[in-house]
């Protein structure tokens, strides 16, 4: 299989009633979405921003259903680029139950945190720009998910197991119709672009604020317990055999953590962006280790938002660290 570098579908069908749907936010095979069918009933895992509803919606309308038809929408955590869309969606879904862990749900019941936190992360015009106003989820159809409960989609078994480690509030999907496991970010990132013949490349987002590498190692043992055939990634698809991918996502959370612990004396404020140089040289000859011949302003581009994103969480991270604890 060359490199590829090919146009992104903007929605199809990757296991039987799985379909992955592009949320449009940035470019085109950053971040998607899941919509779950079994025979007329409809759950969404991950929704994308307030501006991806309306495609989501077309979706619906292209599988001969309507908003009515939705049971669930279960975004696997907080973070934006997966349940921004979550109150816009559920007000256009009458019947929809928002199912979500119990460390987020509060969030998306009052979302003016959500929004201060991201306008501090992306800065306030882009959060506008890219996210659009976030709207609130009233608590009445909102479950606070236990650790393993299990949820009936028309007969099909979802089981939502908690999976920190990414974030304190991520949980990851069972789906026991298709053996997938919905992974949002616990499963590491994976661009299409960056398949070679050795397969997909993984690598972690260690995302501001609540990045913990030792919990994180602990959710990928918990998940490749439960065997799955597939994970589904917000960022980006299906990867098949993810007991023979997660060596690399492994190495990449202990990597990027030991990268940022050397970094831990470098003086502030430059710090972070010290870090952002180290890891943007690690991913880059990860890749180029793995195959990739994309030329490097392209990876660079495509990589863009998680180098960003990675050295502001590393550096949280430090911050942490280096708090007195008691
Ligand atoms: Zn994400």
């Amino acid at each position: 299989m060359p490199t590829t570098d090919a146009p992104i579908a903007h929605y199809q069908a990757v296991a039987d009633g799985v379909f992955c749907i592009e949320t449009g936010l940035y470019r085109d095979g950053l971040a998607a979405c899941y919509l779950l069918r079994e025979r007329d009933r409809l759950a969404f895992i991950d929704t994308g921003t307030t501006k991806t509803v309306p495609s989501l919606l077309g979706v619906i309308a292209d599988l001969g259903l309507t908003p009515e038809h939705v049971d669930f929408v279960i975004p696997t955590h907080v973070h934006l680029d997966h349940a921004g869309g979550a109150g816009a969606l559920m007000a256009a879904c009458p019947n929809a139950t928002l199912v979500t862990h119990p460390k987020g749900a509060p969030h998306l019941i009052d979302p003016a945190k959500l929004s201060a936190g991201a306008s501090a992360v992306y800065g306030e015009d882009a959060f506008a720009r890219d996210f659009g106003a976030l709207q609130p989820v009233p608590e009445a159809r909102v479950i606070a998910a236990d650790d393993g409960q299990r949820f009936d989609l028309a007969g099909r078994a979802l089981s939502f197991i908690h999976t920190p480690g990414h974030a304190n509030h991520h949980g990851c999907i069972f789906d026991a119709g298709s053996g997938g496991l919905f992974t949002g970010d616990t499963f590491g990132i994976s661009y299409r672009a960056f398949d070679t013949e050795a397969g997909p490349w993984l690598f972690a987002p260690t995302t501001p604020v609540a990045f913990d590498p030792d919990t994180w190692q602990r959710s990928l043992d918990r998940m490749l317990a439960l065997e799955p055939v597939a994970a589904f990634l917000t960022h980006y698809g299906r990867i098949d055999a993810p007991a023979q991918q997660a060596e690399q996502l492994r190495r990449s959370i202990r990597d990027l953590a030991a990268i940022a612990l050397e970094h831990a004396d470098a003086p502030q404020p430059a710090r972070k962006d010290r870090i952002k140089e180290a890891i943007t040289a690690h991913l880059l000859t990860d890749a180029r280790g793995h195959g990739c011949t994309l030329d490097e302003p392209r990876m660079r581009d495509l990589l863009a938002v998680d180098l960003e994103l990675n050295a502001q969480g590393l550096e949280v991270w430090l911050q942490r660290r280096e708090k007195p604890s008691r």
